[in-house]
């Protein structure tokens, strides 16, 4: 989008909070970037559309999201251009649009136009732009989202929303590869539930069960279907594939299945390896088939696809109590996702279209 043209109105901050940012040492998620994009969805339509310095919202305590948690978000990042570190490249911006819009239709709560979502991004990284990190494994994690704020107790979609966009410079999320453990007693959706759509309370019913499994030493659980514990779906807050025998293997999302987020890595690391003249299955895929190639040795590898992570490879699958190890020479992981990380830095070319120049 180069053609800018809504009215968002722009408050700078006074004192810029950049210099006290140590980017060597970035953690996940802890330090925001000095402004933020806010509109408000007000009688039927978004409006007062403003960058404003990072600050806390005025929320009244019977703010109706805060109890009934009609509230939606996205993760997405950017990258400085290493052909260009003045330009700053978003990765698949638009399909992040799309999603929020899926997710805000499944709880009731109005769509934001994509403009709004587009423009308010540019804008907000165009001042922001500094906050992009330049060293290596680093990118600027940036989170829309969207919450009820009506002043009401009563059970009902909210009149009235607020869209935010906030970033943060952020650092390496993984650095090894997971222990991640077959989670057959909790279940984090269900078939004609919320899995499909980036709602907040799928994360707060994920928290328990990984924290379990947390005590038990593993990082993370893969999530099983809620009504048979038969078919694997998710790990944490990624999609998974598996290599089977050179067959890449990962469970079908919607229209087919609406438990499993439509993760945007996934789209893209579904392209790469079949550009890369490999097959991609799109299937069920069960424990037992998994448990079983790992015996007779067609498992090559396995690893989660998400934003935060792009590719973290698994070490150890955990079922029904014992730990199966994964193959420790596979290299094909590690490959991928340094050829996805050069599109997104632009350091080979993007001849797709997926990076956003601001
Ligand atoms: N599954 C879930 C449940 C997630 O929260 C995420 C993170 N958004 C993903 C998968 C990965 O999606 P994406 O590649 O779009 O980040």
């Amino acid at each position: 989008m180069k053609d800018l043209k809504l009215n968002i109105r722009v408050e700078k901050a006074q004192n810029s909070r950049l210099s006290a940012v140590d980017f060597d040492n970035l953690a996940f998620g802890k330090t925001m970037s000095d402004h933020m994009f806010v509109a408000d969805y007000r009688d039927g339509e978004w409006q007062d559309l403003r960058i404003v310095p990072y600050d806390s919202f005025h929320l009244a305590p019977a703010t109706s999201s805060l109890h009934y948690g009609q509230s939606i978000f996205e993760g997405l990042k950017g990258f400085r251009n290493a052909q260009n570190p003045e330009e700053v490249l978003v990765f698949r911006p638009q399909e992040n649009a799309k999603r929020m819009n899926v997710s805000a239709e499944r709880i009731c709560m109005p769509t934001i136009p994509e403009e709004i979502f587009m423009e308010g991004l540019h804008r907000l990284l165009e001042i922001d732009r500094d906050w992009v990190p330049s060293t290596p494994d680093s990118s600027l994690y940036i989170r829309p989202f969207m919450f009820a704020t009506d002043e009401f107790l009563g059970m009902k979609p909210s009149d009235t929303y607020t869209f935010a966009i906030i970033t943060a410079p952020a650092g390496k999320y993984y650095s090894k590869a997971l222990r991640v453990k077959v989670e057959k007693e909790f279940s984090r959706t269900s078939p004609g539930g919320t899995g499909f759509a980036k709602v907040a309370g799928n994360y707060a019913a994920s928290l328990l069960p990984a924290k379990l499994a947390a005590q038990q030493g593993y990082d993370q659980l893969l999530w099983t279907d809620a009504k048979e514990h038969k078919y694997i779906e998710e790990s944490g807050t990624m999609n998974v594939m598996f290599d089977i025998d050179g067959t890449f293997v990962t469970a079908p999302t919607i229209p087919v299945e609406d438990t499993i987020l439509r993760s945007v890595t996934r789209l893209t690391v579904i392209e790469l390896i079949q550009d890369m003249g490999h097959k991609v299955e799109e299937r069920h895929i069960s424990v037992d088939e998994v448990i079983e190639a790992i015996k007779n040795g067609k498992l090559k590898g396995a690893f989660g696809i998400g934003t935060a992570v792009t590719i973290a490879p698994f070490a150890v699958i955990s079922n029904d109590g014992e730990d199966f190890d994964l193959p420790s020479d596979y290299t094909f992981s590690n490959e991928l996702k340094a050829k996805f990380q050069s599109i997104q830095k632009g350091e080979i070319e993007d001849t797709k279209g997926w990076t956003y120049k601001i």
